[in-house]
Parts: C-alpha cells; structure tokens; sequence
C-alpha cells in the first residue's frame, strides 16, 4: 500500500479523473471531496455517501491516512500542543497548535497551526534544530495538506477549527515551492477547506528567486522573512543562505514583494542576547528597513542543543522595540510559545532519537 497514490495528494481534477477511469459518475469524486475537506473523514469506512463497493475499491488504490501521530507534547498552561506525525517512508515531522486566549488576544481567539513542509532542512540556520538535523526529503502536497485536516478533524470534535496556518514548521517552505502552493491551493478551494489565502503566512530564510516569483504571482498569503542580523558577517554566521543571498540582494527582494502586492512584509526577529538584541544592532537594522513597508516581529530565542546562544531579557527587548518604533519602524516583542514542550522547529523531531 505504501506505493499506492496518497489521497490528499489528488487535486479535485485528479479525482475526477480517477473516478472515471473506475467507471464511477463524475459526481462521486465531489462526495469525496466533501468527505474530505468539510466533513475530515480519513478512513473509507466514514464515506457513507459512497457504495461500499466503491469505498472497498478506493481503500485498495489509495492511502488515506500517512500521518502516524507518534508523540504529543502539551504546555504545561495548556494552550500549545505540539504532534510528531511518523510518514509511511519513517520520516519525522512536527505540527503544533497554538491556542490564544481571548482575553489576552485582544478579544479573539485565534488557533494557529504552525506546519511543516519538509522534513529535515537544508538550510542551516545554526539556532534551529531543524537545521541542526539537516536535510531529508521535500513533503508532498498532500503531506501539508493531511498535517492541517488531522487538527481540523480533532478541533472540530471540540467544535473549533484553525484560525491561521503559519507556514514555519521544519524545513524552508520556498525549498519546496511547487508543493506548498500546491497544498495551500488544495486547502483554499471554495468547494473544499475553502481556508482563506490571506490567513496563510510563509516564512523564508529568504530564497530571493522564490521572493520574485511568489511577488509576480500576486498571491494574497503574507508573507515573513527570518532576517534575525542587520550586517552580512553577523548574519552568515548563523543563516548560511546569507552567503548567497545577501541582505540586500534580499531587502531589494522585499521591495519588489511590496511594489507587486502593495502588501506589508513581515520580518522574524530571534533576539539573543548579547548578539542582535541591542540598541546598536537595532538602529542598523531601521536603517535597512527605512522606507519599506513592513513590521518586525521579534521573540526571545528558542534555546537549543546545537546552539550557544541565550534568549534576551524583557528589558532589552523594551529597549530593541522602542529603538525601533523611534526610527518608524513598527515592532512588536512576541510570547514565546510552548517553552517547556520545545515547541521551536525540529525539537520534538530530535528529542526522539529512536525510529521505529
Ligand atoms: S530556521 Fe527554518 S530555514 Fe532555518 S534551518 Fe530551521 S527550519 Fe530551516
């Protein structure tokens, strides 16, 4: 069966197609769809809209369900909770949920999904367990896709549903470009999941070509870029890809992004102390960004194994945030989420050392 088409993987078109080449009316494949994406079913049997000779035939030709939940950490105040999902080749992804309280959200709650799109990462950024971990292999569309229904599925049992699917899981999600927007068109379909484009963020290290390409398209998704350093040295010390992509290739980039779209640019900001989280640094950094419309947003590093480096204190991030918003440049010191669940990319991954 591990050979067998994995069904999140097929566009409704491909469906169709199936479903023809199987004899069946066109329609079935919508039942399916519906199935699917509205009502997250995952095994044949909750097809009751389907003939049970049909749900029979489907379950020899298609795999539903690859996403094997291994591990579940939750934090200890109950609202992020972080899933290993094992894939049918063995490979190792995390998903976490992170749930904000209405009363500290500004009167809403929203669930966010952070995702993977691969497993592993070949971009190096030192501070990351992911990259700690290296490269592996790019995810299908569909093992996007399945990683947001498994918690659809689970929140709609509690009658809830995701609010916002940040793309910033393991992996670099311009790496594997075709299958995210694969899958992000897969979930944004009116007839299925119908999850609205402008409530996807895409976090880069900054793949410039992809920036270009991902501008020209005019998508709604926003868009977020791990700068984390305002000088070339300090930034390939702990990114690699600067070294390729260097901040200004990559601002100009940026600036291309905000001419197309007219869309605000988001940048991720890692504050270690003693390393970018000073006034110094914060004053280069306004001055990179001056003129671009755009937001920082900056949390106290996630603390990892691989990496010697310790997450700022309140006082300093005050201190980057008003050196910042002084020179116009709009910030915002984000919670860290998850802390005793390791919730940052790749931590549960590699906290389980033993594949099955
Ligand atoms: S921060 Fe993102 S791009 Fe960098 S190594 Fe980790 S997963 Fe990859």
């Amino acid at each position: 069966m591990i050979n067998s088409p994995f069904i999140y993987d097929l566009d409704q078109s491909e469906l169709e197609k199936l479903l023809t080449e199987l004899g069946e009316p066109s329609y079935r494949a919508n039942q399916i769809w519906q199935g699917l994406y509205k009502q997250y079913w995952n095994t044949p049997d909750e097809f009751t809209t389907l003939p049970k000779s049909l749900r029979e035939q489907l379950d020899k030709i298609l795999r539903f369900e690859p996403l094997q939940p291994i591990k579940y950490l939750d934090s200890s105040d109950g609202q992020t909770r972080k899933t290993l999902f094992k894939l049918h080749d063995n490979r190792l992804i995390e998903a976490v949920l992170m749930n904000y309280d209405p009363s500290t959200h500004k009167g809403q709650g929203r669930r966010t999904l952070c995702i993977s799109s691969q497993a592993g990462c070949a971009m190096g950024c030192v501070f990351c367990a992911t990259g700690q971990m290296g490269f592996m292999r790019n995810l299908t569309s569909g093992e996007i896709v399945a990683q947001v229904m498994y918690y659809a599925r689970m929140l709609d049992a509690q009658g809830e549903s995701v609010t916002n699917i940040v793309l910033m899981g393991m992996g670099e999600p311009f790496h594997n470009y075709g299958n995210t927007m694969a899958a992000i068109d897969r979930l944004n379909d009116s007839d299925g999941y119908n999850f609205g484009a402008r409530r996807f963020t895409i976090s880069t290290v900054g793949l410039v070509s992809k920036i270009r390409k991902f501008a020209d398209e005019k998508r709604q998704i926003n868009l977020a870029i791990s700068l984390h350093a305002a000088e070339d040295a300090e930034r390939s010390a702990i990114m690699p890809i600067n070294k390729k992509y260097n901040i200004s290739k990559l601002l100009e980039a940026c600036r291309y992004y905000v001419d197309q779209t007219s869309r605000r640019i988001t940048f991720e900001w890692a504050l270690i102390a003693g390393v970018n989280d000073t006034e110094e640094v914060a004053r280069k950094l306004a001055a990179r960004l001056k003129g671009l419309m755009c937001h920082v947003n900056a949390i106290p590093l996630n603390p990892t194994e691989g990496y010697q480096g310790q997450a700022t204190n309140r006082q300093s991030a005050a201190r980057f945030k008003e050196t910042l918003e002084q020179a116009g440049i709009p910030c915002t010191i984000r919670m860290r989420r998850g802390i005793d669940i390791q919730a940052g990319c790749g931590q549960l991954a590699g906290f389980v050392d033993v594949l099955e």
